[in-house]
């Protein structure tokens, strides 16, 4: 996932979960974390943090469980699936009931974080699947430079599914850039100015993406995800920083300044 912000802020996972869902073996089990054990469950396994598929819910116990708010555990910098190379998806699996929910569940978890974009692989599911949406309110408070710099507009929500990707050739644009499995750090990552992109949609369709500036950058950087990789294998090694750090030192500088500054 990239952050909305792209490293002008921390963005963590937020923490209020009442309640825990599990999709394992495909029956979900709902409860209040101080609910008393399911039968013939331990203690142990009911107070995990997490569910073992990553599962993770957030709902009011007044609303229909027609509306289930679905939040997914991200991921972090480690974990052996952020390093896997994603399965593609076929026609048949992309149109299925499961595949479809999964997308809602990343939508839902992407808004939340909020992020610009979410790799499936990011929520321990190593498939060729990802999507974006950078929504007109990230930007509102952004300065109008800082827009025109990064070729940053709003970028309608949509899904990609096992894409091909073809960088175009020019000079590379550098800025710092986030990632939600990398919560708390940013770094200088030169991409790509203008990519093409070759994939299919939600419903299967065919498609080729044009992109440009910032959206050419979420592109690059979620295919990057479902190849195993991360903005950690491009980035200029000196600009590496805390979100903290970032902030108070290097966000009003140019990346000309930056450079010159750490430039051992
Ligand atoms: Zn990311």
């Amino acid at each position: 996932m990239l952050l909305y912000f792209a490293g002008f802020t921390g963005m963590d996972v937020p923490s209020n979960d009442p309640l825990r869902i599990c999709d394992s073996s495909c029956g979900f089990s709902l409860r209040r974390e101080n609910e008393r054990p399911l039968s013939g469950e331990s203690r142990a396994g009911r107070t995990r943090n997490r569910t073992d598929c990553g599962f993770q819910a957030r709902l009011p116990w007044e609303t229909s469980i027609r509306r289930l708010s679905i939040r997914l555990k991200i991921l972090q910098v480690g974990d052996p699936v952020l390093r896997q190379k994603a399965r593609a998806l076929s026609n048949e699996e992309i149109r299925g009931a499961e595949i479809q929910q999964l997308i809602d569940f990343m939508l839902e978890t992407m808004r939340d974080a909020p992020g610009v974009g979410l790799a499936a692989p990011q929520v321990g599911i190593s498939l060729q699947l990802a999507i974006i949406e950078d929504r007109a309110e990230y930007l509102r408070d952004l300065r109008p430079e800082i827009l025109a710099e990064r070729k940053r507009e709003p970028i309608p929500f949509h899904v990609i599914i096992n894409p091909q990707i073809q960088l175009k050739d020019g000079a590379p644009a550098a800025f710092f850039e986030g990632c939600l499995s990398l919560a708390g750090f940013s770094a200088v990552v030169p991409r790509a100015a203008e990519v093409v992109v070759d994939c299919l949609d939600r419903f299967g369709e065919p498609k080729q993406i044009q992109a440009y500036g910032w959206y050419a950058r979420i592109l690059q950087h979620e295919i990057d995800h479902l190849n195993g990789a991360l903005y950690l294998d491009r980035m200029l090694p000196r600009t590496f920083t805390t979100m903290e750090h970032l902030n108070r030192y290097w966000k009003d500088k140019t990346i000309a300044e930056v450079e010159s500054l750490l430039a051992p």
